[in-house]
């Protein structure tokens, strides 16, 4: 397993067009675009910075991931995206060093990317989550 950079780190907001004026207005980072992952239920807006992104998150629907974050604990940073060089192989050897998996199989993530989450359980409180592109 190779750990390659931070992909993104996502942050959980309650309404992507009002906090997009922040990251493209005023602090000045280009709008990348913007993409709906139905399984997810979340929308996502990715900002670039150098060789990482600022992805936003914003519920679909209230039951989502996304909307019971932001219910708990309020909009703010939700999970931090490191890119790996062979996922399924990073998850199989994570899995025999004993860390908790959220997904044991890849999923599909925003921008065609293969994801999968650790468990914060076994991350010291910080949602991880696994890239590959
Ligand atoms: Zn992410």
């Amino acid at each position: 397993m190779k750990i390659l950079k931070v992909d993104h780190i996502g942050i959980a907001v309650n309404n992507i067009e009002e906090v997009k004026k922040l990251y493209s207005e005023i602090l000045g980072i280009p709008h990348l675009g913007s993409e709906t992952v139905a399984e997810q239920k979340v929308t996502t807006a990715f900002f670039p910075v150098g060789e990482s992104e600022i992805e936003l998150l914003e519920s679909t629907a209230p039951d989502g991931p996304i909307a019971k974050f932001i219910e708990s604990r309020g909009q703010g940073i939700q999970h931090i995206a490191l890119r790996v060089d062979n996922i399924e192989e990073a998850l199989e050897e994570l899995k025999a060093k004993g860390v908790r998996l959220i997904d044991e199989k890849p999923r599909k993530g925003a921008g065609g990317a293969k994801i999968a989450f650790l468990h914060p359980k076994s991350t010291f409180g910080v949602l991880v989550e696994l890239s590959q592109r």
